[in-house]
């Protein structure tokens, strides 16, 4: 097997911040990722790409030196859980480089058996007209947060990065330039305890169309005080930070009613397609998210989407650069129908003709 990575910058369509951001200099506008590329000697291919964040101590750099470490020999389109067994044995790990490695292997399998991902996965055809996502809106001043709702006007659902200084005023805002949207609420850890959790809750459950709150404390607060929350609030919460994989399905039944599974943080859809069901067996609802990511991730996420209740696979509408076409995002609605290719992710190069 040959291995080929590189970096490319996903250039964002606003400048980005969410809560963790704002005391590391306020967010950004370029967004690195990586793509993998292997290449069987049949000629076979697999795409696959990691989007390594900050927030988890990873960099292109991290990503890079982890996939330096891999022995291409070792990795199998025929046997992609002997090749993810050799990943797992690579220290020290980076899941956003497992992630990239094993779409392009879950791509290549799939392409060489003739079938989409999913049904490769064995979750049957994607439902059309059935998944929407959210459109998310990032921290930023009140006017511009009115700005970005206004062009969000296509997407029904909103989904509010909150945690600044200017929540009250933000949401104000938004509410202004769309009265009668749906807004799920993601404070990305931004609440110290759970006081000051459930204030910010009973005041955003005063709206009657904020639908959730999405990681209102550090996941580092203790079972007991997320319990005690839980209990308490008004608005379903849902953890992000808070679930990294299926092992932590047990602790986020009793600390949360939902969770959010991203492939960067799983490792990738073998292990996220693990934790998905992980969650529902503990009773959780779930919810596919993303990272600022080209629709090779987005793509990916979407062919997990009947093990979630929930999508936020907005990632890449909000870039102005990127590479690949893979499902499209029609108001919100994820769609495959009409994207050649009909196998593997379903992700070419744009400039590809073919
Ligand atoms: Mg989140």
């Amino acid at each position: 097997m040959q291995l080929r990575f590189r970096r490319f910058d996903l250039q964002l369509r606003h400048h980005w911040a969410i809560a963790t951001d704002l005391d590391r200099g306020g967010g950004k506008s370029l967004c690195p990722v990586v793509f993998v590329e292997l290449t069987d000697r049949h000629g076979r291919t697999g795409i696959g790409e990691a989007s390594p964040s900050s927030q988890y101590h990873e960099s292109h750099g991290t990503v890079a030196a982890f996939l330096g470490r891999i022995d291409p020999a070792r990795l199998d389109f025929d046997d992609v859980a002997g090749s993810m067994a050799h990943l797992e044995s690579i220290s020290p790990g980076s899941p956003p480089a497992r992630c990239a490695v094993n779409l392009a292997l879950l791509d290549g399998a799939a392409t060489a058996a003739g079938v989409p991902v999913c049904e490769f996965l064995g979750l049957g055809p994607f439902a059309e007209g059935r998944h929407v996502s959210s459109f998310t809106l990032g921290l930023d001043t009140p006017e511009a947060m009115a700005r970005k709702a206004a062009e969000a006007a296509p997407y029904p659902l909103l989904k509010l990065k909150l945690g600044g200084p200017t929540d009250r005023e933000n949401l104000a805002a938004v509410r202004r330039a769309a009265p009668g949207k749906t807004i799920r609420v993601d404070a990305n850890a931004a609440w110290h305890d759970r006081e000051e959790a459930l204030r910010n809750i009973e005041w955003l459950a005063a709206d009657p169309l904020v639908e959730f709150v999405e990681q209102p404390m550090p996941p580092d607060r203790p079972t007991a005080d997320w319990a005690w929350l839980k209990a308490r609030s008004p608005l379903p919460l849902f953890g992000d930070e808070l679930y990294q994989g299926p092992e932590d399905a047990a602790r986020c039944a009793e600390c949360v009613h939902g969770i959010n599974v991203k492939l960067v943080k799983t490792g990738g859809i073998t292990r996220g397609k693990l934790a998905l069901e992980a969650a529902r067996a503990q009773g959780l609802r779930t919810m596919i998210g993303c990272m600022i990511e080209s629709s090779v991730l987005i793509s990916a996420g979407a062919h997990l989407a009947a093990l979630a209740d929930h999508l936020d696979l907005d990632g890449s509408v909000l870039v102005t650069n990127d590479p690949y076409a893979g499902v499209r995002n029609e108001g919100g609605m994820l769609r495959f129908a009409g994207v050649e290719p009909l196998v593997g992710l379903r992700v070419k190069p744009r400039d590809s003709a073919s």
